[in-house]
């Protein structure tokens, strides 16, 4: 177990795991799917619901990657305002697509609700905080555009703002009604939990080692046992390794990182976040905040590619909290992790088909709670024969990035140049 998942707030305050013994047999299945994060345990808990038998193959453990380590924070839409995804996707696809993309605070709620998962769930709104004039319009332009789709979403003056988060730092934004966080570990293990109440068999420590074509079905073999199923689903977005060739190339991994202070007593934070919104700013490099059902204060951000980040690189999260906070500056931290988010080159996440009865999802650009889960559902629904025109999102083939080493190299030199501009701005 990697300590960047074993240190994080989530590890330690999650809901009890499932049984998950690692397969130890040849087995068969409808479908395997390989990766136990929101997408894999969404698309389990759809099959499973339906009658199909699911094999699900975890690596690690349930929610050991991204899922488990996530600010938790369930965020409609997508990068692109709705008027540029219905232009890019055109007058077909592009509404569609803006509708999906706005209703993942309802399918993730909804799910919790239907399945009574216990993981301290508030749907009490997201914030974004504009900290420059240029990016404040960009936020009120964004959130003009839902309001014309009939979304419940405000314009947030300075003073409400503040108010809100209980910072003067930022010039106003928007909020989300839609929106809400909640303990992504438990969530995870929440969805693992209901699936296999329907029947779904899931597997933890045991990697999927290779993917071979068996006459029509897949054989998905582990150290020590194979599925043979119809149809397989790859769930493993910035945790994508050479299993199927090309796909890691799909999506350039960067690193977030977070940390939790100790809870905070009432007479200081009284007035931090106190009507139990989430907060992301309009910075490149963002800052995302929030409280957890106990009281600490969660403050996220971007962080060196490096596996081995601790406490010691936690100065970017440290200074954030100072200035939005000045009164928590001698609050310390109680928490400290990490994990990859999957970037895609067009920004928007990626539904493809690999192969006849092959599948994946990933690429959510920091936006996984919701579209993780949401997309875990259209895998399933792919897996079972629904026509890939009535899934409102393009289901493309793959493109492994052209020039790929480049590619992660320049994401980190954009990396310092978005701090620069970021910092520029802020002057
Ligand atoms: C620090 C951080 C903060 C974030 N904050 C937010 C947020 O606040 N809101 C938001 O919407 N999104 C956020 N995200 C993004 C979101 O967490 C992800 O998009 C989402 O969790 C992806 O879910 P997933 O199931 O596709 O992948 P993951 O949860 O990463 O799961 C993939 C799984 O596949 C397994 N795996 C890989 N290869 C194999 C193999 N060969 N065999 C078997 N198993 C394998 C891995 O072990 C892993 O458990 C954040 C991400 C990070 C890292």
């Amino acid at each position: 177990m990697s300590q960047s998942y074993s240190s994080s707030l989530w590890a330690n305050t999650a809901a009890p795991d499932i049984q998950a013994p690692a397969l130890q047999s040849q087995d068969q299945a409808d479908v395997a799917i390989i990766g136990a994060g929101f997408t894999g345990c969404a698309a389990a808990l759809a099959l499973a619901s339906r009658g199909t038998t699911v094999r699900v193959l975890e690596s690690h453990s349930i929610g050991w990657g991204a899922s488990g380590r996530t600010g938790g924070q369930v965020i409609p839409g997508l990068k692109y305002d709705p008027s540029v995804l219905e232009s890019m996707f055109g007058p077909d696809l592009g509404p569609r697509l803006v509708a999906a993309a706005g209703s993942v605070g309802d399918e993730v709620f909804g799910l919790i609700k239907q399945h009574d998962i216990s993981c301290d769930a508030q749907r009490k709104g997201w914030l974004q905080p504009a900290f420059s004039g240029p990016s404040l319009e960009l936020a009120l332009r964004r959130c003009e555009q839902w309001q014309q789709r009939g979304a419940p979403v405000t314009a947030v003056s300075k003073e409400r703002m503040a108010q809100l988060l209980g910072t003067d730092h930022y010039l106003g934004g928007w909020e989300d009604l839609r929106a809400g966080h909640v303990q992504p570990l438990s969530y995870t293990r929440g969805l693992a939990a209901a699936a296999q109440k329907a029947g779904a068999v899931f597997h933890t420590d045991s990697p999927a080692v290779s993917l071979t074509r068996q006459g029509l079905k897949w054989r998905v073999s582990t150290p020590r046992g194979s599925i043979t199923a119809d149809q397989v689903l790859i769930a493993t977005n910035g945790y994508t390794d050479k299993l199927w060739p090309g796909l890691a190339r799909t999506v350039v991994p960067m690193i977030s990182f977070q940390a939790a202070t100790v809870p905070i007593p009432a007479a200081l934070g009284k007035s931090i976040l106190a009507q139990g919104h989430a907060a992301s700013d309009t910075r490149r490099l963002l800052w995302y905040f929030r409280r957890d059902a106990h009281g600490r204060l969660i403050m996220g951000g971007r962080a060196p590619y490096r596996e081995d980040l601790g406490p010691a690189d936690a100065g970017y999260v440290r200074n954030a909290v100072n200035t939005l906070y000045p009164q928590l500056a001698s609050t310390p931290f109680e928490f400290h992790w990490f994990g990859r988010v999957a970037m895609t080159q067009d920004h928007v996440p990626h539904l493809h088909r690999l192969d006849n009865g092959l599948w994946a999802a990933l690429g959510y650009n920091g936006r996984g709670v919701g579209m993780a889960t949401l997309l875990g559902r259209y895998l399933a629904d792919l897996a079972i024969g629904v026509a890939p025109g009535e899934i409102p999102f393009p289901v493309t083939s793959m493109q492994p990035i052209f020039g790929y080493p480049f590619t992660r190299m320049a994401a980190r030199v954009l990396t310092t140049y978005y701090r620069v501009r970021d910092q520029l701005e802020t002057a």
